[in-house]
């Protein structure tokens, strides 16, 4: 059997990531959400296990001492990692993984992944039209705290810096045509 892709996405946070990947699992029912693991206190409707596994600190390095995962980071001040068994098994059986992670997890998997992982891996950046169209989203999403979107769009800033790494850009300026380019992303043979 064929192995399936590794799709990364990453974007600055209040892009519409969220909202792009969400509208793509409905419509691939057959795609696999990577769920990672985060140190981050849970927001209002997210479920554990299936938005992240909520982990305190402690759970959390347990994991990087077991080697459980393939790449883990500190963002906004909070750990985030993606377990090894949320990708292979899935890519062995021939399913398309998606995997949501900033842009020191798509770092750290550039650098990481084998020839054969880098031949089924794509990495698309999301980006937002401005900075200034970021923040807006971010204060109209409602649920950071100003000290949480101030910290969101520093590190926004110097994000954006690094999209020209990645092997495709959406420019998100219309949602239904970020969507659209992302669906193509996923479908390509
Ligand atoms: P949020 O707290 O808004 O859900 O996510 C914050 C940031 O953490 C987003 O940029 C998201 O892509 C990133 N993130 C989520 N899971 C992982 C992960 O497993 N590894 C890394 N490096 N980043 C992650």
């Amino acid at each position: 059997m064929s192995k399936g892709k590794l799709i990364i996405v990453t974007a600055p946070s209040g892009a519409g990531k969220s909202t792009i990947i969400h509208h793509v699992m409905q419509t691939h029912p057959n795609l696999h959400f990577s769920v990672s693991c985060t140190t981050r206190a849970p927001r209002k409707n997210e479920i554990d296990g299936q938005d992240y596994f909520f982990l305190n600190d402690s759970q959390f390095n347990k994991k990087v001492d077991a080697g459980e995962f393939i790449e883990h980071a500190c963002v906004h001040e909070n750990n985030y990692g993606t377990l090894k068994s949320e990708l292979m098994n899935f890519i062995d059986d021939g399913k398309n993984v998606l995997l949501d992670i900033d842009v020191q997890g798509a770092n750290q998997l550039r650098n990481i992944l084998n020839d054969e992982m880098k031949a089924i891996a794509t990495f698309v950046y999301i980006a937002p039209p401005s900075i200034e169209a970021l923040e807006e989203r971010l204060r109209a999403r409602g649920t950071e705290t100003e000290d949480v979107i101030q910290t969101r769009l520093a590190n926004a800033k110097s994000e954006l810096d690094e999209k020209d790494k990645f092997d495709i850009i959406i420019m998100n300026h219309k949602l239904s045509k970020a969507i659209e380019e992302f669906t193509a992303i996923v479908d390509a043979p």
